[in-house]
């Protein structure tokens, strides 16, 4: 026992060896950007990196998806694990001053995922030249994850027919918490998203003579109040939920004394359960069209489910406590974390495997916290993240 937990804590150590490869790798994918199933480039990269460990690879899962095997010293257990990585990048322009800032006008990777890709290599890096377990790791490498529901997209290409993992592991870096404190929780991690538009149908008309038209934009302006009191009087305040409108476009800044004839709206609403779902999307419906309809216009309402919620499995989350206290110790192990009304699509793999889903502090430098245009991967944090996903393996799968 005393052997496992002084060899677990050089694990860490031992991933650090590598440093230096995964770093350029990750700062390579850094500078070239991909978006939601763009990722020929990064893939390319990453099988490049996994063929050189002799590993068997896959294209093409999930368009753009990728994913490898790793077979232990022994299979006959028939026991398998699937670990997750994210690929894509996001729209947003960079504006660090880092060598390998981003090449890409537009695009970066403001939300850390090449950094999960280089972790996911470093654990592939030890665990196919030690393969000290009895059994098969399933490498999921997945576009997407920025609002394209890629891991879905997989699952639908039939992953978990062709690479059944019995449970699924996945991380996501986290700035605010300090560098490479593992923090998670036996349940509800992330909220579930849907997205609505709120198209409204007035009647145009001169700015001076209002009564003769159905303003669009004073309708839009009671439906967005009123939608914002769904969420204080129709839903239990025990539960919790979320409804934020991102845009309101309606007319022309230079359309002097012009009331237009339409409005459109676009929002999201975030979620634990689903009987809180449904108080949410009916009251929005049914408050939009008869705000509008009391006003003398119509209102259409476009309701679509997005991202369910990521919950981890208390027998998953057990595992990565046990695992995460031996190769951190118990003073960056964070096992009570609150649960995020952020979405991750890695709540599609949770919903048809058991698994559990946890935060990689990376130490937050002056505020820049993810999908802030000078956020950067704090490569330090590397080893840290393939250590655990090496040690969860070795724990799920004893040779
Ligand atoms: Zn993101
Ligand atoms: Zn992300």
């Amino acid at each position: 026992m005393s052997q496992a937990r002084a060899s677990d804590r050089n694990l860490i150590d031992s991933m650090r060896v590598h440093q230096g490869e995964l770093q350029s790798l990750r700062r390579a994918i850094h500078a070239d950007p991909e978006l939601g199933f763009e990722e020929r480039r990064t893939g390319d990269r990453i099988e490049a990196y996994l063929r050189a460990l002799g590993l068997p690879v896959e294209r093409g899962i999930g368009r753009t998806g990728l994913v490898a095997v790793i077979e232990g010293h022994r299979t006959d257990s028939g026991a398998t694990i699937g670990l997750r990585a994210d690929m894509d990048a996001i729209p947003v322009h960079e504006l660090g001053t880092v060598p390998w800032r981003s090449c890409a006008p537009g695009r970066m990777h403001g939300c850390g995922h090449d950094g999960h890709c280089a972790i996911l290599l470093g654990a592939a890096k030890h665990l196919a030249g030690t393969r000290r377990f009895n059994g098969k790791v399933f490498l999921y490498f997945q576009p997407g994850e920025e609002g394209h529901a890629g891991a879905r997209e997989m699952i639908r290409d039939g992953l978990f027919e062709r690479y059944p993992a019995d449970r699924v592991f996945a991380l996501h870096n986290w700035p605010s918490l300090p560098a490479g404190v593992i923090a998670f929780n036996a349940g509800p991690m992330m909220a579930a998203i849907d997205r609505f538009s709120i198209h409204i149908e007035g009647k145009g008309g001169h700015g001076a003579h209002p009564h003769q038209a159905v303003d669009p934009i004073l309708i839009g302006s009671q439906i967005v109040s009123m939608v914002h009191t769904i969420v204080s009087r129709n839903v239990d305040p025990l539960h919790e939920a979320v409804i934020s409108f991102q845009s309101f476009q309606s007319g022309a800044p230079e359309a002097l004394s012009v009331i237009p004839s339409a409005a459109t709206l676009h929002g999201m609403v975030k979620w634990f359960k689903p009987e809180v779902q449904r108080v949410l999307r009916s009251r929005l419906i049914e408050t939009a069209e008869g705000v509008a309809r009391a006003m003398g216009a119509v209102a259409s309402v476009r309701y679509e489910d997005l991202y369910p919620p990521t919950v981890n499995a208390p027998a998953e989350a057990a595992l990565l406590e046990r695992v995460a206290r031996r190769v951190v110790g118990d003073a960056n192990v964070i096992a009570d974390l609150l649960p995020s009304m952020g979405s991750e699509d890695f709540a599609f793999m949770l919903m048809e495997r058991p698994g559990a889903y946890f935060r990689l502090g990376q130490g937050m430098q002056e505020g820049r916290f993810l999908h802030h245009p000078e956020y950067d991967f704090n490569d330090e944090t590397i080893p840290v993240g393939s250590a655990i996903f090496a040690a969860l393996v070795e724990e799920a799968l004893p040779l």
